[in-house]
């Protein structure tokens, strides 16, 4: 049932194995225009989390947190209207490519040189959870514990050689705490209404069952 899907999920599971299904956050410079994968404090070839705030790693350019902020909320409202046209996606993160057309080849995605296979989205579970994970990015607490899910497998190309020293890495979180209460209460707006549609339909089953 509807219920269900926003039922805490069990504790004793990972951030990685919760989230294995999300799509990642994708990021660009305004200044340099760079797009990369945004995971929260980690090490990353692309981005560094600095004590003040986000900074680009190809220009040196810090973001203002509105240009984070507005980035995310772009991000998030383009999956609510996946969610609402019932657009196939590919899902290769890397690639993006969103459509409604069925290729003759069955599933596999019309980008040119993707191995990706388009598949639809979104479930309200699936929507429901790609926005926990946009928050548990900005989570500090998570942050600190080093317990969000990977941004890359370690086989990746983009994959980092070394993770942030947990010293380094528990000064980061305090460091952007605020910066990241921001960008989680963007995520929580959206949150809030996904759960009230939810509770809402729950009340429609409730009264059908009812009669
Ligand atoms: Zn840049
Ligand atoms: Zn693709």
């Amino acid at each position: 049932s509807s219920s269900d899907s926003l039922q805490p999920l069990e504790s004793s599971i990972s951030d990685e194995e919760r989230f294995k299904d999300v799509a990642s956050l994708t990021l660009q410079c305004p200044s340099c225009q760079q797009k990369f994968l945004f995971g929260g404090i980690v090490a990353s070839k692309r981005y560094q989390m600095s004590y003040s705030g986000l900074q680009c790693s190809s220009c040196q350019h810090t973001f203002a947190p509105l240009q984070m902020s507005a980035q995310l909320e772009s991000a998030i409202r383009s999956h609510i209207s996946m969610y609402y046209a019932g657009y196939l996606v590919c899902d290769d993160s890397t690639c993006g490519n969103n459509t409604r057309q069925i290729s003759v080849f069955g599933k596999r995605c019309l980008s040119e040189n993707c191995m990706g296979v388009m598949r639809y989205r979104y479930t309200d579970k699936q929507l429901y959870n790609q926005l926990l994970y946009f928050e548990s990015l900005f989570d500090v607490e998570k942050n600190k514990k080093d317990a969000l899910k990977p941004l890359y497998r370690p086989d990746h190309p983009d994959a980092p050689e070394a993770k942030i020293p947990t010293s380094q890495l528990l000064a980061l979180g305090e460091q952007n705490r605020e910066l990241f209460q921001v960008m989680s209460s963007v995520v929580q707006k959206y949150l809030a209404n996904c759960a009230r549609r939810f509770v809402d339909m729950d009340a429609i089953f409730a009264f059908a069952v009812a009669n």
